[in-house]
This record gives structure tokens, sequence and C-alpha cells, in this order.
């Protein structure tokens, strides 16, 4: 690992300015799972590392009438753990409680999931110089890219790797942003970016900006959700695929409703195509399995991960028919 500076910040506005001023020759850390691996293979070699963790007051999390307000350095494991979030936001808990290995969710904070790199071999290997690092090839398109992109993908075929980040969108939840000049809140739907807009970031953050929290609205009654995360290896894995589903159901029938993928695309994957089959109806196996269809039915695998396409078809049948309680 390179050597760096490291900044303990004592305020939000002082970390803000350092990053600002460095620009991308200083990176931000929370629970440093994600960074600090970046940075023992090479992929990321900062002069300068500031500190989140001695800013005062990020990482608290309230819940009540109007919701959630989750600061960003609020552990995966407190919010796996969390009743109100069990029992209200099942599939934020559930998605937390999928990440990783319980010593990850201890570190890892719900930040940091949000903002984590991708995953792609291709990406993580400090000898490969791809699209993402500023070459001119993603060698997944004509490589080894069996856990790619089979939806959105170009001209990078990366996923995105955050469990947290669907079942989020699938709650509705915003981000608030803080940087040197503003602090703005966004759907959390239009944080992530694809590659087609700026292939060497994954979000719409801005130098020196910091995710300062994070709102999720409380849910309208009769609301459910699960999330629903197939894996290769079952001891701890990203998504291979993924669905964060949100039924609002009345008289049995979907009034509202979200379905969000992961591990397919590269950002987490709305589909409304899916939402499109649900609403209005009540919730059967078949109405399930061509939610799923209609899931996948805009997908273009690459040529070794045509798995993915019914694999994600059930899974967005299975997830719905779970957050149903059929
Ligand atoms: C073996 C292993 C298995 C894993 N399995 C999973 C999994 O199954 N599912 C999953 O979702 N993740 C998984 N991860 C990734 C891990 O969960 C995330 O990396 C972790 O949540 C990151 O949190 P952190 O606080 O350690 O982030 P850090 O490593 O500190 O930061 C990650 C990135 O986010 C940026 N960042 C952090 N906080 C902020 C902020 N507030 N504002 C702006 N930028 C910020 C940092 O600059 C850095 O680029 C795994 C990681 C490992 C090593």
């Amino acid at each position: 690992m390179k050597s760096f500076e490291f900044v303990n910040p004592a305020s939000l506005r002082s970390a803000i300015s350092t990053l600002a001023s460095a620009g991308e020759k200083a990176k931000l850390l929370a629970g440093g799972i994600d960074l600090l691996g970046e940075m023992k293979d090479y992929i990321q070699q900062p002069d300068i590392v500031v500190n989140l963790k001695t800013v005062p007051g990020l990482n608290r999390l309230t819940a009540d009438r109007r919701g959630l307000r989750i600061g960003p350095l609020v552990t995966l494991t407190e919010i796996a753990e969390h009743p109100v979030i069990r029992a209200n936001y099942t599939a934020l808990a559930e998605a937390a409680e999928s990440v990783g290995t319980p010593q990850i969710r201890n570190v890892g904070t719900i930040g940091g999931n949000l903002c984590q790199r991708p995953r792609c071999w291709y990406y993580r290997d400090e000898a490969v110089v791809c699209l993402k690092k500023g070459g001119s090839v993603c060698y997944a398109v004509e490589g080894e890219n069996q856990f790619n992109a089979v939806l959105g993908g170009g001209p990078s075929w990366i996923v995105h790797p955050s469990d947290c980040a669907p079942a989020l969108i699938a709650l509705n939840a915003s981000v608030e942003i803080t940087g040197p000049q503003r602090r703005r809140v966004v759907p959390l739907e239009k944080f992530f970016t694809l590659p087609t807009q700026n292939v060497l970031q994954e979000t719409i953050l801005e130098s020196g900006e910091i995710v300062t929290q994070i709102i999720v609205p409380a849910p309208a009654a009769g609301t459910r959700s699960h999330y629903m995360k197939v894996r290769h290896k079952e001891s701890f894995d990203w998504a291979l695929s993924g669905a964060a589903v949100m039924l609002q159901l009345r008289n049995r029938r979907v009034a509202a409703c979200r379905v969000v993928l992961s591990g397919v695309a590269p950002i987490p994957w709305r589909s409304p195509e899916a939402e499109a089959v649900l609403r209005g109806k009540a919730v059967t196996p078949q109405v399930a399995m061509q939610a799923g269809q209609a899931a996948m039915a805009k997908a273009r695998p690459l040529g070794k991960n045509a798995y993915k396409v019914p694999l994600t078809r059930n899974v967005v049948k299975l997830a719905v028919l779970k957050t149903a309680g059929v």
C-alpha cells in the first residue's frame, strides 16, 4: 500500500474542505472495508485519507412517525438488528443482514455500502487498465463475464454491488448530500449513474461531496417488503441476482409497488415492467411469474451470463410471492 496522510477532521465542514481542495488525491474512509481493500490492491492510491468517523453526529439512527433518518456511519449490523427496521422496513433489514459476514457488517457502514466500488474482477485487477480505470476496453465483453450485467450494460458491463441500495430504492429512500457549496436531497434512485453517463464513477457525487443522511419515508398502511438474494457462495458473497420488492396491498390487491433488481445491472435496476404487471392485481403464482418475465424481457446477456435471465425471473417471482405472503 502506498503511504498516505491520515486526516481526522473534527467537523463535517473540515472533512468537506479537505476533500474538495485535494480533489482526486483524497479519499473518504468510513468503515474502510472497501477502500482499504482497493488501496492494498493499488486500485486506489490516495495521498490523503479523510476519516469520516471523527466527524460527530453521522452515526445516528432515528425511527419515528415520519420514517427513518440514517446517518452514513450507522453500521450494517445496527440496521439489520433494529427492531423497527425489521418490522416495518423489512427489505432493508434483510438486505443489510445479507451483506458479507458478521465482522464485515459490524464495521461496514451504510454510507460505505452505497458508495462501494464495483467488484468486476477486471476492475479489481491492478494489472488491468479497463474502461473504468481510464482505459479503452471493457474486458468483460469478450472475457470472463459470468458475473457481469445483463441489463443496462455498456460501454462498461459492471454490476452494482450494494445489497442495501435496491432495498432502499424499493422503500422510496432519498439521500442527503453535503458538499462545499450546497446541501441537496436526491431520490436514491437518481443517485446512481449508468456507465453511459460517466464510465469512471457510479454515483452523482461531485468533488468534496459526502452522503450525510439516508431518509426513508414511513411506509403507507398495508405496505410489506422483502429482499431476496441468490449468491454463488452461501457463506458470504455479493448477489448473482436479487430482488427488493415493496407491495402496498389494499383489499388483497396491489395498490402500489416497487421492484428493484440487484446483481444484474450497473445500477440498482428498477423494473417498471414488473411493477406494471403487478399493479391492481391480486398476487398469484402466475402473476408473480409474469412479473419475473417482464423484469427480464429486455435482458441482453453476454457470452457467459445468460443463466442470470431465468435465475432473475424466478428471484422476482419468489420475492413477490414472499412479500405478498402467498
Ligand atoms: C469479503 C467481502 C464481502 C462483501 N460482501 C458484500 C455483500 O454481500 N453485499 C454488499 O452490499 N457489500 C458487500 N461487501 C462490501 C461491503 O459491504 C461494503 O464495502 C461496506 O459496506 C462498505 O462500508 P465501509 O464503511 O467499510 O466503506 P468504506 O470502505 O469506508 O468506503 C467505501 C467507499 O465509499 C466511500 N464512502 C464511504 N462513506 C461515504 C459517504 N458517507 N459519502 C460518500 N462516500 C462515502 C468511500 O470513499 C469508498 O470509496 C463485501 C466486502 C467484502 C470485503
